[in-house]
């Protein structure tokens, strides 16, 4: 997006503000779906925690993509953008058996990841088809909070049990119709992905009614100016040529599924906010700005580190600040950071704001959560309203006490 635009949408519509834009998750789908064009049949299943404003999800669908849920309840806001349950896969962890059911009365593709949960579910409900996440016990990435496929990960059904799979599904008659691994966000390495993807065909192998392959996500995106982003054009060759190979060993073409969440939303997000004020300690300059990890959790969750644009003043000269943010916690954005001169009352944008950041806003400091626009032919369309008091006291149960 131009600098241009995004200052105006701060003037007009104030800080702080998510922006999201619609034309960069279009072309990051189509970089995507190119990649694998020579798949004859490709599933591309949006991972909706990452970002889930409804108007996101109506976008994406008019895209093309299906649906990666880890809850009932973005099953529900997925089913009020108008998608079909059939083009929903569930993805569990740690959830209730009932819950488990009542999606898949919906309709919706589950997908489970306990033998536990595989054995109730099959003996219940042998004629509902299920998907199994496999843990192929394979490290992505150096950060253990991302990193879902090693040896002592919660997530997914490890590779040493599937004489137990197996077992299950003889005992009770269900059908597995699919298989499915996401060993996290951080996989720098086309190799270590291909590594994982043999096992998951080595796997496939074993059962006969598969209709897809779904080799979840773990597209890194660049965040910083020099960082590594997954080659996708080449991972898309490379993982092609051996989904045919297994194709044709299987006996018959089935569907490769993939469920990016950040690949298509990170980038497209920016989130604006002002400066309040500059700080000088003895040994910082601080720049304080209108929000904090109620809105922005990221830096000071997972130590990410995004891009900061002070659009107010592009071509000042650089300076070291730390950005921090307004909430009664230490709050970090980002630390002693190259920045162009910052005065109070400047518009800062943080980049790659798009993916997990709106989403894990919270009320903290009884402050409003942002609004949310969708940046689309040309024009902010609000697809979230900024809240007011009201919001913040909507549930609360006022007792009297005199
Ligand atoms: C979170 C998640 C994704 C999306 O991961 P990204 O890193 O955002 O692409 C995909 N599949 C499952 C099962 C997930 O939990």
């Amino acid at each position: 997006m131009k600098a241009k635009n995004l200052l105006n949408i701060a003037e007009k519509y104030g800080c702080p503000v998510y922006v999201y834009d619609a034309h960069k998750i279009e072309s990051q789908y189509q970089r995507l779906t190119s990649a694998f064009k020579e798949v004859s049949s490709l599933r591309i299943n949006y991972a909706v925690k990452a970002l889930s404003n409804i108007s996101i999800l109506k976008f994406l669908k008019g895209l093309g993509s299906g649906l990666d849920t880890v809850s009932i309840q973005e099953v529900e806001l997925g089913l009020m953008a108008g998608f079909e349950p059939s083009s929903i896969i569930y993805t569990p962890n740690g959830v209730s058996f009932q819950e488990i059911e009542e999606v898949a009365e919906k309709g919706v593709q589950i997908n489970i990841d306990n033998l536990d949960i595989l054995e109730q579910f099959g003996t219940k409900h042998p004629q509902i088809p299920v998907c199994i996440r496999i843990n192929p016990h394979v490290m992505a990435g150096g950060n253990t909070n991302i990193s879902v496929g090693h040896i002592d990960s919660k997530f997914g059904i490890s590779i040493h049990q599937i004489p137990h799979i197996l077992r299950i599904v003889s005992n009770t008659g269900m059908r597995i119709n699919g298989i499915h691994m996401h060993t996290g966000s951080d996989i720098l390495d086309i190799g270590v992905f291909l590594y994982a993807s043999n096992i998951l065909f080595d796997t496939a192998s074993q059962f006969e009614d598969l209709e897809f392959i779904d080799f979840g996500s773990g597209f890194k995106v660049p965040y910083r100016d020099g960082d590594i982003e997954t080659n996708i054009e080449e991972f898309g060759e490379r993982l092609t040529q051996r989904f045919k190979e297994f194709c044709k060993s299987y006996g018959r073409p089935i569907t490769l599924a993939f469920e990016p969440g950040k690949f298509l939303v990170s980038e497209a997000g920016y989130f604006l906010t002002k400066v309040n004020a500059i700080k000088q300690t003895t040994s910082t300059v601080f720049a304080q700005v209108d929000s904090g990890f109620n809105h922005f959790i990221r830096p000071m969750l997972y130590g990410s580190q995004h891009q900061i644009i002070n659009l107010s003043n592009p071509n000042g000269r650089e300076r070291f600040y730390s950005v921090v943010g307004y909430i009664c916690e230490t709050d970090t954005f980002a630390n002693n950071r190259r920045i162009p001169e910052i005065n109070a009352g400047d518009i800062l944008a943080f980049r790659n704001a798009g993916a997990y950041c709106f989403n894990m806003a919270s009320n903290y400091n009884s402050r409003f959560r942002p609004m949310e626009l969708l940046w689309y032919n040309d024009e902010a369309h609000i697809i979230r309203r900024g809240e007011t008091l009201d919001d913040l006291v909507r549930n609360q149960v006022i007792l009297d006490f005199n």
